[in-house]
């Protein structure tokens, strides 16, 4: 399977951050390496130029979210129709700071998700157990549950990110074997086509061991994504595959 690492650039992102794109493609010579993807989710204001800018570098684009009508009175918010025109290949949906900060449950991630499918585009669904929830043994039954909720049953491709939310921005990562579990266990649960991506304080120095984990197809990178010289080793890390 092709490794997929994705950039989570979240509310960070003027126009003069293109230019870390840029210097990713640099130390690339020229592209992507064929043996894996890359996709890079800056703000929504940023999707269509970059989209434009980069369509022959095989740099993809994403959104970060998305509504889950295609259109309406939704003032402030973007819909997965019109992030395709803009030129987004995926869109995260359901990442655990939307969770937290505007209350999206796992019924609005399953409909926002549908909503990226209906729009021809790859949902990137993020799931995560809490700190406490782990701590309670309860890591496996939360993870299960945020599935059944909120990944759509389709045949078109999906991908699923395991975050757990303890991890996210701190520098904590959970052990290889508590990795390896949990991935094993979403494995059972989705297809063998699923791309299984884990996020959560991916960084250079850790991406090699975590790549290499079975069922650890790519990883959704925040912080070490937002400069080429932490994202690079960390897209060079992933075991490449075809
Ligand atoms: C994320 O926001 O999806 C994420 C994984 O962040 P970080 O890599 O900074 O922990």
């Amino acid at each position: 399977m092709k490794p997929l690492i994705a950039g989570n650039w979240k509310m960070n992102g003027l126009a003069a951050s293109i230019a870390q794109i840029e210097s990713l493609i640099a130390k690339f010579d020229g592209a992507v390496p064929d043996d894996r993807e890359v996709v890079i989710c800056p703000p929504a204001t940023l999707v269509a130029t970059m989209a434009t800018q980069f369509s022959d570098e095989a740099i993809q684009i994403g959104g970060q979210d998305c509504h889950a009508n295609t259109n309406g009175a939704h003032t402030g918010d973007i819909s997965a129709a019109m992030l395709s025109d803009a030129g987004a290949a995926f869109v995260i949906v359901g990442h655990s700071e939307r969770r937290a900060d505007h209350g999206e449950n796992d019924a609005i991630v399953k409909a926002k998700a549908k909503a990226v499918l209906l729009a021809g585009l790859t949902p990137i669904i993020c799931v995560g157990e809490t700190e406490a929830d782990r701590k309670a043994g309860r890591a496996l039954d939360i993870v299960g549950m945020q599935l059944d909720g909120s990944v759509p049953d389709t045949e078109d491709e999906i991908v699923i990110a395991y975050e757990p939310v303890w991890a996210i921005g701190t520098g904590l990562t959970p052990t290889i074997e508590d990795i390896a579990e949990m991935h094993n266990f979403i494995r059972s649960k989705v297809s063998q086509g699923t791309r299984l991506l884990y996020g959560g304080s991916v960084k250079a120095k850790n991406a090699e061991e975590i790549l290499a984990v079975a069922n650890v197809n790519g990883a959704l990178v925040g912080g070490a994504s937002l400069q080429a010289e932490d994202f690079y080793p960390i897209v060079m890390a992933a075991p490449g595959g075809s």
